[in-house]
């Protein structure tokens, strides 16, 4: 089974729009967006929803009124800044204490202080996840709550069921779609994949964030490919980046120019290969073309 990973090393390259192309162009792909955050090839793809689960991504406390006899030990410890003196009476006291779920990280030090064992530690519901239909073959998908954190937990997540749906329907090639930038969830995503596919822009930051992109792909070892979107917009720059990938031991596989179909597209919710007449489109199908065909014989067709 072959798992190609798409990066950008920062949101806004034309990465979702390259993906959503490759799903479209491969045969019988199994689709995952690891873009917890803001995961946006369901925009594209237009899923039809099979499953959804709760992510339970770690602990968090919860303060039970009725023992708290407040006496502000567990806000005066907390350094998340997670704990309010403004839970309900009890009885003995006309206030309690009480913690904000988006606040608390589940460190577990209130829960560990209060001599009155007030505080207990509870599943934290962080988000869902979607195994979901799509015209090209499944998609393995997710949603973090806002201002919740192990992302990266959920990105291994996802990409775990993403491996569990190619083997329980015989399909030979993951497709990724990658987080942004190069944090935890971008590490979760590099983690154990051998081969991954970079989409830059000819900008000064695009060969900023190429460069950081490709050395963390180096030290997990995992072979490159990069692709310049909107290379005609600075050809100059096109150069110079592509020397740079090549010199960090890259393997340059496309250009795509910049095009009004790829906007087209987007407004349309559909990959731009399916437009007709699209230069931006012919590229990716070329581009598609040089990964296929540097894939171990016989594992993709
Ligand atoms: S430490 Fe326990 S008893 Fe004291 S305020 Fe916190 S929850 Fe209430
Ligand atoms: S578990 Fe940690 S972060 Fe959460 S409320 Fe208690 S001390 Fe604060």
């Amino acid at each position: 089974m072959e798992e190609i990973l798409i990066l950008s090393g920062k949101g806004g390259t034309g990465k979702t729009s390259v993906t959503a192309s490759l799903a479209a162009l491969a045969d019988r792909p199994v689709l995952a967006d690891c873009d917890v955050d803001a995961s946006s090839l369901p925009l594209i793809l237009k899923p039809r929803l099979r499953r959804q689960e709760t992510f339970i991504g770690g602990l968090r406390a919860r303060i039970q009124p009725g023992h708290c006899v407040a006496c502000g030990k567990c806000k005066e410890l907390c350094r998340f800044d997670a704990i309010f003196f403004d839970g309900p009476s009890n009885g003995q006291v006309p206030r309690t204490f009480r913690v904000d779920p988006s606040a608390c990280e589940g460190c577990g030090v209130c829960e560990y202080f209060c001599a009155e064992r007030a505080i207990e530690l509870i599943p934290a519901e962080n988000g869902r996840w979607f195994v979901s239909d799509t015209r090209f073959g499944p998609l393995i998908h997710a949603r973090l709550r806002p201002g919740q954190g192990n992302s990266g937990k959920l990105v291994t997540l996802v990409r775990r069921q993403a491996r569990l749906v190619a083997e329980a329907s015989g399909r030979q090639l993951i497709l990724i779609d990658g987080p942004p930038g190069i944090g935890c969830t971008t590490i979760a995503a590099l983690t154990g994949t051998t081969r991954m596919l970079v989409v830059t822009e000819p900008t000064p930051s695009g060969e900023h964030d190429l460069e950081r992109v490709l050395e963390l792909g180096r030290h997990f070892g995992v072979h490159a490919w990069v692709c310049l979107n909107k290379h005609d917009l600075n050809p100059a720059m096109t150069e110079r980046i592509e020397h740079k990938a090549a010199a960090l031991g890259a393997t340059i596989a496309g250009r795509i120019p910049y095009h009004i179909s790829v906007t087209v597209a987007q407004r349309q919710g559909r990959p731009v290969v399916e437009l007709d007449d699209s230069p931006a489109a012919a590229a990716i199908a070329r581009l598609w073309q040089q990964i296929r065909t540097s894939l171990p014989t016989g594992k993709v067709s």
